[in-house]
């Protein structure tokens, strides 16, 4: 089983059990970190930001000075460049979340909505179906270990976990043995919880002469979290399209398995002219986001919110 077909097959999994699941998402604050398997459980006002947008929230509309109360004159909301500002209000009028009014000559926006305490333990699973072949996982799982920016950290592989691979993994990682064909997984080790709410270092890089860091401040880790929450829930974890080959067969959670491979594909590797098996034909009717709505708590179609507000290009 290649990594992608695991990490889709642990995703699959971890959807079953109702959190949030993406995938390839970033999680530092300065450096290039990009976690394989981001999860998160949902906190105490889930079903208000379930009842918002199926999207991403702007993270700069959250950011911004635009509140529930008073509407704010939308230049003097944002720290950015008026252009940009104006495509971060036209997107959260759009997804539901700022709605504009006219004060005189000018156009004002305020939350439509209160932005909500919606999600709980955000955990990153690192994938390494191969412990043998390791990589920079070790330099991956401290950074993640001292930036502190997830609540919880799991190594995922599919190998036999012996006491020196263990004594690599850093204590407060956790690790799980998951069998992508049957669907098994074992907890080797809990994960300990991680000091989010504290200032962290992070590793922006590492050699075996030189380790270069820096320092992210509690609102940078906490702005950051939040960032990561919303990406998770606007995206998902089915980014591939299935490939236009009559021998496809996606399974109920839409992994794309092959059989004349007898494995889970990468349609954009594996699919096509290269591969002796293809026969052209239309893609498999799966819509991702049917499925993925049928099989999590994510809410494709949130009821009740105005989308009639047009461009800003129509205001001062
Ligand atoms: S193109 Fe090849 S790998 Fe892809 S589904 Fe068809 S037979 Fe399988």
């Amino acid at each position: 089983m290649r990594e992608f077909g695991f990490e889709l097959a642990l995703c699959a999994h971890l959807e079953a059990e109702e959190t949030i699941v993406s995938r390839q998402l970033g999680t530092s604050c300065h450096g290039s970190r990009v976690m394989d398997i981001v999860s998160i459980t949902p906190g105490p006002e889930f079903d208000d930001r379930r009842a918002i947008t199926a999207e991403t929230i702007p993270p700069l509309a959250i950011e911004s000075d635009v509140g529930a109360g008073t509407a704010t004159y939308w230049k003097h909301a944002f720290d950015c460049h008026p252009d940009r500002a104006r495509d971060v209000v036209d997107a959260a009028v759009d997804c539901g979340f700022f709605e504009r009014e006219r004060h005189k000559s000018r156009t004002h926006v305020r939350q439509s909505v209160r932005y909500p305490d919606w999600y709980g333990t955000i955990r990153g699973i690192e994938n390494k179906p191969d412990l043998d072949r390791p990589g920079d996982l070790e330099t991956q799982l401290l950074t993640d270990i001292e930036l502190g920016l997830l609540d919880e950290v799991v190594l995922a592989t599919s190998s036999y976990v012996t006491g020196a691979h263990r004594n690599r993994i850093p204590d407060p990682v956790g690790i799980w043995r998951f069998d992508p064909d049957s669907g098994e997984r074992t907890v080797v080790r809990e994960p300990s919880r991680l000091p989010v709410s504290e200032p962290g270092i992070e590793i922006t890089s590492r050699s075996s002469t030189r380790t270069e860091i820096e320092i992210a401040t509690s609102d940078e880790i906490e702005r950051q979290r939040r960032r990561v929450a919303e990406r998770a829930y606007g995206k998902g974890w089915r980014t591939y399209d299935l490939p236009p080959c009559a021998r496809i067969d996606p399974d109920g959670a839409g992994l794309p398995y092959c059989p004349w491979k007898e494995r889970l594909v990468r349609p954009a590797e594996d699919c096509g002219d290269c591969c002796d098996g293809y026969e052209p034909a239309d893609r498999p009717a799966v819509d991702p986001d049917t499925v993925r709505a049928e099989r999590s708590a994510w809410e494709p179609e949130p009821a009740g919110r105005s989308r009639t507000q047009g461009s800003l290009d129509n205001y001062g």
